[in-house]
């Protein structure tokens, strides 16, 4: 069997309504899956698996099949859509959820489609880790898997979050979900208790103060954010982020220390644009040209 150099992503697909200091929108495009499609695609072929319901406005991600992302894994099941709702503080690094309605979630058994199942790369994003699991189950032999979550999950389902980290390579979590999972402050003593349970790389993302990217067998690698005059939504960014990471990954398919290095500095440039607008906005009007420029910009300001 010859696995494709792909990415199979699962995670949420959502309508979201937002409100920052700069603004508020209503059912807009969001999940993890449609920021993961958007950057991963920009990178390699990606196929994405999740649920919407009768509702969903299809047309709006139509721009996604330009850009390599295969949408035969997003089942449409009759009634609403998954809809999430929240509002951030003046310090757009602190963001309370106003609501959650899971919709067709609830029900939703995810199965992989013909072609998904073979690619060498997996992205188990944000949603219930027993959906999680169940697409891990179905993949034939991927290379990497990469596991992120929530602090929902890490209350509320702990058990099954610290069973799929025994079973992946990968975790990508925030410094305040490491504190949550691990009990340490330090996102270095977090990961060393992670990678002592099995996963070869962790990642911590500390919004914009950067990321942090702490490998079993090579030295750490700390990653600045990009700096941005000014950040409208960060929702998104976290999943743009680890999509970009995982599509430049599977697009070069080298895990050598130094190529891991440059996935997080892609994950993190590209997670840069996320933020610039609401939803997927300014994510939908980049090329691959607008990253690399902002690469070599950011290249000039770490370089010494
Ligand atoms: P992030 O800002 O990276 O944490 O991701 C934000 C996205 O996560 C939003 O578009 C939401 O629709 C989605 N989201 C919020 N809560 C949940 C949840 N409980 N499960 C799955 N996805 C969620």
């Amino acid at each position: 069997m010859h696995y494709k150099q792909e990415l199979t992503a699962v995670g949420s697909a959502a309508l979201d309504t937002i409100e920052t200091p700069h603004g508020k929108v209503e059912d807009v495009l969001g999940g993890s899956v449609f920021y993961i499609g958007a950057a991963a695609g920009l990178f390699a072929p990606t196929n994405i698996v999740a649920v919407v319901g009768d509702d969903f406005p299809f047309d709006e991600i139509e721009f996604l099949r330009e850009r390599n992302v295969n949408f035969d894994g997003l089942e449409t099941a009759m009634g609403d859509t998954f809809r999430w709702s929240g509002r951030y503080h003046k310090n757009m690094n602190i963001r309370d959820t106003l609501s959650t309605e899971l919709g067709v979630f609830a029900g939703f058994e995810p199965k992989l489609p013909f072609g998904a199942a073979e690619a060498k790369y997996l992205l188990l994003a944000n949603i219930h880790p027993e959906l999680q699991l169940d697409v891990l189950e179905q993949m034939e032999e991927p290379r990497l898997v990469a596991f992120d979550t929530m602090n929902l999950w890490i209350e509320t389902a702990r058990e099954q979050v610290l069973e799929l980290i025994k079973k992946v390579d990968l975790v990508i979590i925030n410094d305040e979900e490491i504190t949550l999972l691990t009990g340490e402050i330090s996102p270095f003593a977090g990961a060393s208790k992670i990678i002592k349970m099995g996963p070869r790389y962790v990642v911590v993302k500390k919004g914009e103060h950067g990321s942090v990217l702490i490998s079993r067998d090579d030295p750490p690698f700390l990653c600045p954010a990009f700096p941005l005059a000014e950040a409208k939504d960060p929702t998104g960014a976290g999943d743009t982020f680890a999509g970009a990471m995982m599509g430049y990954l599977a697009a070069t398919d080298d895990l050598g220390d130094f190529n891991m290095r440059r996935s997080i500095i892609y994950g993190t440039i590209t997670a840069s644009f996320t933020v610039e607008d609401f939803s997927i906005e300014r994510l939908k009007q980049i090329t691959s040209d607008d990253i690399e420029e902002r690469v070599r910009v950011f290249r000039t300001m770490v370089e010494f």
